[in-house]
């Protein structure tokens, strides 16, 4: 069959693309080598929905971030996606970081994003744990939080129900061009018109399979620190240092499941699989998140983990059309801002993607209604499912309280799960104080029932990464 797109990746950028050219009559392929959407970038980051106040004032990172975060509110509305506008502030420490944060004020002001300046006094009212050491914070308050897994499956499962073909488990090897383009993969072989390169650090891998090299992706880690539930309230709203040429610095951050973030620092590193946590690096973080907010209990640490960033040596988002290759465009150095961006990102590539095949646009085109359940109920929707389904009453995960039938679900529909990770993402099972050890015998027992495999069969995360290695009792497990 011939596609008229094939996308290269489904992280926040490939989900994003293909929801919103499944509004155009189009045939399109989303192709990941995982067997989960949202499985690398978009997965381990601060996700917070950053205002835009601190890209070089023009550039695309500047456009395209003030741009989505303003589309934000009503993208996740839409896709029934929690967007907390919690607010950011940047602060400053001695007299040199005020003389800084007066000119990221000024650069706010240039991106045109609304800020307020806040003196010591007026930053501790507002954030009661803030460090001893901060003089003065520039609020605001059109950043936010939200959960990308939920908003990269949402928006997967709307495109899917509008046509959109989703291959996991399939690797591009390789992609050759001649009246069109041929895809392959570790399956098979596709052909398209064009093909959009999503792949995050791998985006020069993939454009230099039939492009001519324009540019290096060099993976730069971020790691984290996740404290449980019970430390919520330590930071109202996302709390930054100010900003250097590394990134954004070590942040204390609100999650919308009332975790905090700590983290992350900021290393380059050569594999792109990479996503290790060092002693150094998380000492580092330990040490500067002090510097801004006092007394940050490290022994509610339920969790590490580290995320890279698709850095490139253009320092900012390639979003285009290649010159030479017609059809070939790619969305390659999307690091932060990222997921604050990606809405007009999308945006963007619909728009190239229409100048090369003009399509029609629907006009039946089928507003989001979840196939796969994401996020836990509401205890009012449990209660109601309790009443036809008793499977709704079995609580299996015991710190999240999560029912057999939440689970179920999100192994269901266009993008349910096919690993204890994948049910974890969809509906937190394992997210808890107990980090899964209690619930993840019986999530490992209820996957290999609903998709009719052995047990022995069931990952942990992506193909191969099964948990169970042999049986050692006789019985039922
Ligand atoms: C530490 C850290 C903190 C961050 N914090 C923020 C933040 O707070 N706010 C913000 O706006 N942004 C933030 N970002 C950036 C944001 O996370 C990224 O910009 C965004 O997630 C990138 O999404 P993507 O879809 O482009 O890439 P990815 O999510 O990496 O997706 C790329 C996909 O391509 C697939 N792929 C790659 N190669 C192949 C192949 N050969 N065949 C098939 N599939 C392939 C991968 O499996 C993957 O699923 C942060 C990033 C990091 C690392």
């Amino acid at each position: 069959m011939m596609f008229d797109v094939i996308i290269i990746g489904a992280g926040i950028s490939g989900t994003f693309v293909a929801r919103e050219l499944s509004k155009y009559s189009l045939k399109i392929l989303v192709i990941d080598k995982h067997n989960d959407i949202a499985n690398e970038t978009t997965m381990a980051n601060s996700a917070i929905i950053h205002s835009g106040l601190d890209p070089i004032p023009g550039s695309l990172k500047a456009i395209l971030n003030v741009k989505g975060n303003k589309m934000y509110p009503a993208i996740c509305e839409e896709l029934n996606v929690e967007f907390k506008k919690c607010g950011s502030i940047n602060v400053a420490t001695n007299e040199e970081e005020i003389k800084k944060l007066r000119a990221l004020e000024n650069n706010a002001k240039v991106n045109g994003v609304e800020v307020t300046w806040m003196n010591q006094e007026e930053v501790r009212a507002h954030e009661p744990n803030i460090s001893d050491h901060v003089q003065a914070g520039l609020f605001a308050p059109s950043a936010g939080i939200i959960y990308p897994w939920e908003l990269a499956l949402a928006l997967m499962d709307n495109a899917i129900t509008n046509g959109v073909t989703l291959a996991l488990n399939e690797e591009v090897v390789n992609i050759e061009k001649d009246n069109h383009f041929i895809v392959e993969t570790s399956k098979g072989k596709y052909q398209s018109k064009t093909v959009i390169n999503a792949s995050g650090v791998y985006a020069d891998v993939i454009r230099n399979m039939v492009c001519k090299p324009k540019y290096e992706i060099h993976p730069r880690r971020g790691q984290y620190f996740v404290l449980d539930k019970s430390e919520k309230g330590l930071v109202n709203s996302v709390i930054f240092p100010l900003p250097t040429e590394k990134g954004k610095g070590v942040l204390v951050v609100p999650t919308t499941h009332d975790n905090i973030l700590v983290g992350p620092d900021s290393v380059f590193v050569d594999d792109r699989s990479d996503t290790m946590t060092s002693k150094e690096g998380m000492n580092y973080v330990r040490e500067n998140a002090g510097n801004i907010v006092d007394n940050v209990p490290m022994n509610r640490v339920i969790r590490s983990f580290s995320g890279l960033r698709a850095a490139s040596d253009i320092h900012d988002f390639i979003i285009e059309e290649d010159g030479e290759v017609k059809g070939f465009v790619d969305v390659a150095g999307i690091e932060s801002p990222g997921l604050a961006s990606a809405p007009a990102i999308a945006k963007l590539v619909v728009s190239i993607i229409r100048g090369i095949l003009n399509p029609e646009e629907k006009t039946d085109f089928i507003k989001y209604q979840p196939t796969t359940l994401i996020s836990n109920l509401s205890r009012e929707d449990l209660r109601n499912k309790m009443i036809d389904d008793k499977s709704y009453r079995k609580v299996i995960c015991r710190c999240e309280v999560i029912t057999e039938g939440e689970i179920i679900a999100s192994i269901k529909g266009n993008v349910g799960a096919r690993s204890v990770k994948g049910v974890k993402k969809r509906c937190r099972p394992g997210m808890g104080l107990c980090q899964g050890g209690f619930c993840e015998p019986e999530v490992v027992k209820i996957l290999a029932r609903e998709l009719d495999i052995d047990p022995l069969e069931v990952p942990l995360d992506s193909k191969g990464s099964n948990i169970l290695a042999k049986e050692t009792k006789v019985g039922e497990l």
